[in-house]
């Protein structure tokens, strides 16, 4: 189809009502649209470059032996009341039904995915699985003025992984890891990894994968030779000191957005769901678990972004990610350092 023949236009000004750079951009490009704060419609040249990042995540993610499946967004409260997430996590978008009956919308779907794959897991010889979705969740913001970097409504792929053993979990992480750093270099950009504190969903040890970005919202301290990094929030280390890992690298400092975060579950969910398999020993056991996440829809937010700080014109973002292969893209961002 021809350009000419496309609905949108592109807009001098950028919408009154947007405060954020990535969401007043892509709106005067024409590629979303906002009903209302927070949520955004995609229109054909967004829509296509949301689904070439769906393409690259959905690749990596089978490669790694991903199996994609689509849950539902609409869950029943019982689920959510069994974890303790009803009442626990403040941004739960809760619906009420005119039946009185209430439901709660995904942000997060452990409560949906634990019950349904150790419905088939029998015994050991089961595990490990892995399984995920690209899907639309929701947050009850109170604010929502991010654009597409922390809407409403944002999409998201969500991986769950049910193991025998920690140590497991610990393997499948490593390699998780790795499919990971391959999608954001085939995306273009450069990302780290740290260790971060567990958040709502785990009281255990959580990583997050974070976008080098002079315009991201969080600081991160990292070592100019190894793979070391950490949130500023909760760094021993300084600016500048010798890296104590390696022993040869110097730590750095830099802005950095958050593109992927991942939570060891441990044993939580199969716990409060007492779900159980037979163990090597013949007796029963909980599996324990891992959720890898990766915004989608926040990616492109970020993408933008960087796009921008690197002197790209939005058009070239369009073309790049729409048309050209993901080689073509990087070579255009790297030239435009
Ligand atoms: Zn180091």
């Amino acid at each position: 189809m021809r350009q000419s023949q496309l609905f949108t236009k592109t807009e001098r000004n950028a919408p009154k009502d947007e405060a954020t750079v990535n969401a007043q951009l892509l709106a005067r490009a024409g590629f979303v649209s906002k009903l209302m704060a927070g949520v955004y419609s995609y229109l054909p040249l967004g829509l296509r470059v949301l689904n070439n990042i769906e393409n690259i995540v959905r690749e990596e993610m089978d490669a790694a032996g991903g199996q994609e499946i689509s849950m539902p967004m609409i869950h029943p409260k019982s689920i959510w009341a069994t974890t303790g997430g009803w009442d626990k996590i403040d941004v739960l978008f809760k619906i009420k039904s005119r039946t009185e009956k209430e439901y709660a919308l995904g942000q997060s779907e452990e409560e949906v995915v634990t019950p349904l794959v150790m419905r088939y897991t029998n015994n050991y010889k089961d595990l490990p699985k892995a399984v995920y979705q690209i899907n639309w969740k929701f947050r009850d913001e109170l604010r929502s003025k991010s654009g597409l970097m922390r809407g409403v409504e944002f999409l998201m792929k969500d991986m769950y992984s049910f193991h025998e053993t920690q140590e497991d979990f610990e393997r499948f992480y490593a390699e998780m890891k790795k499919a990971y750093l391959k999608i954001y270099t085939r995306l273009g950009l450069t990302a780290k990894v740290t260790e971060g504190s567990g958040g709502a969903f785990s009281e255990k040890i959580s990583y997050e994968f974070m976008v080098l970005t002079d315009a991201g919202e969080d600081d991160i301290l990292y070592c100019n030779a190894c793979d070391f990094c950490v949130n500023l929030e909760i760094a021993k280390e300084k600016e500048g000191e010798r890296c104590t890992r390696c022993n040869k690298g110097t730590i750095a400092k830099a802005r950095a957005s958050e593109v992927g975060n991942v939570f060891d579950l441990g044993q939580k969910f199969t716990k409060a769901f007492d779900l159980t398999f037979n163990g090597r020993d013949g007796k029963k056991q909980y599996a324990t678990m891992g959720c890898f996440g990766l915004g989608i829809s926040r990616v492109m937010g970020v993408i933008v972004k960087i796009s921008r700080r690197a002197r790209h014109h939005l058009a070239g973002v369009g073309r790049a990610v729409c048309g050209a292969s993901a080689r073509a893209w990087r070579r255009r961002w790297r030239k435009s350092l």
